[in-house]
């Protein structure tokens, strides 16, 4: 039977794997170490030496991550965040929710990605931190978000939710992984993610030892040692079952940013010379793990071309349809439509297309030819 085409196939990717997931699933089972287990212990671990950082902080999804992560930075009612607004509302929700001041920051329009210049128009004396996220799978430019952060004095938090796996190389000329250049990396292990788990999931990563010490208190309610509670924390754990599947996938994620970069490439040749389409752009500081496809149209319909697509059984999606500081939950923050006009403009010319670790070049025709047929039409 074939395959139908899908924005992520999870369960192809299980199939192949089945075995030692279903193993270790069990063996977790029968080990009643539920939570805080072994398993959970060995992922970290293997996580930390994958990615070359010290500390590895797991925890239960990856918007705990940006929120403990906050937490822990140890800010004040009202001091100022610096974030971009082309983003998921994760980022800035934390923010918000820790009576924080979300201020929103345009990104570059070729990579996604924060832009430096802008942030440094809306630097205050409360701007205190700076979550650059690594969108769609790329890093953002470290070396000018360091650099902005030296001359500000302010905390970098990278999310790597998308991007987990991805290196950036600056101008030091060693490859970095994402998440691990700035004070605090956060990431997600939501089943879609590049590193997903089967569940809820996420970890928060740092070099600094003090600060891992308050990351992991600030995860399990502030715990110092049991029963006493230096700070107000939360309950944010990764369960054992989940870390024995992330384990396995952990050895996998090489295979499957490379199966992800062949569905990137075969896009870049088919769309890469249409009229109308621009395709991603390649940093050149960075390498992509292509979390997302995603084109800017120009003159294009996009919701033509997207009913068109989906006709022929192609689904699509566009990440975000609405940048954050127009949402109706975050318009508190003084933002009106025109503000920010290349976030703006992004939102409304981005479409992404499927790409997973499990596609074949049938598929692959299916799609770009489909694209070309309209574009043609
Ligand atoms: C998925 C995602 C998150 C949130 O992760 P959850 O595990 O769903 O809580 C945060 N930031 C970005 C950029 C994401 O893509």
């Amino acid at each position: 039977m074939k395959r139908p085409i899908q924005l992520v196939d999870l369960h192809t990717q299980y199939q192949r794997i089945k075995e030692e997931i279903d193993s270790a699933v069990l063996r977790v089972v029968e080990s009643t170490a539920y939570i805080n287990g072994p398993e959970v212990h060995d992922f970290a671990k293997e996580l930390g030496e994958f990615l070359d950082v010290k500390h590895v902080i797991p925890c239960a999804n990856g918007t705990d991550a940006l929120q403990i992560a906050m937490m822990a930075l140890g800010l004040k009612p009202g001091d100022e965040v610096l974030t971009p607004s082309f983003t998921y509302i994760a980022t800035a929700e934390v923010i918000a929710l820790l009576q924080l001041k979300p201020v929103f920051v345009e990104v570059d329009p070729d990579t996604f990605t924060i832009d430096i210049n802008d942030a440094r128009t809306k630097v205050t004396d409360r701007t205190k931190a700076i979550v650059p996220v690594h969108l769609y799978g790329q890093s953002a430019d470290m070396d000018a978000v360091m650099s902005f952060a030296k001359e500000t004095g302010i905390s970098v938090v990278e999310d790597t939710a998308q991007a987990i796996g991805s290196n950036f190389t600056g101008k030091s000329g060693i490859a970095q992984k994402v998440g691990t250049i700035g004070d605090i990396g956060t990431t997600s292990f939501f089943p879609s993610k590049n590193l997903g788990c089967y569940g809820d999931g996420g970890a928060i990563f740092t070099n600094d030892d003090d600060l891992a010490q308050k990351l992991k208190r600030i995860a399990n309610h502030g715990q110092r040692v049991r029963y006493y509670h230096d700070d107000i924390g939360v309950n944010s754990r990764l369960d054992s079952i989940q870390a024995a599947i992330l384990r396995i996938k952990l050895r996998h994620l090489p295979d499957y940013i490379t199966a992800r970069n062949e569905v990137a490439d075969h896009y870049d040749r088919e769309l890469g010379v249409l009229d109308g389409i621009q395709v991603p752009a390649r940093a050149s500081y960075s390498d992509h793990g292509f979390h997302q496809y995603t084109l800017k149209l120009e003159g294009i319909d996009r919701e033509g071309l997207q009913n068109h697509l989906s006709e022929k059984g192609i689904p699509s999606n566009i990440y975000y349809p609405v940048a954050i500081h127009l949402q109706k939950g975050y318009t508190q923050y003084g933002m009106k439509e025109g503000d920010m006009p290349m976030t703006e403009a992004l939102s409304a010319a981005v479409l992404s297309l499927p790409i997973h670790t499990e596609m074949d070049s049938e598929q692959l025709f299916a799609i770009t030819n489909a694209i070309k047929e309209y574009i043609n039409s």
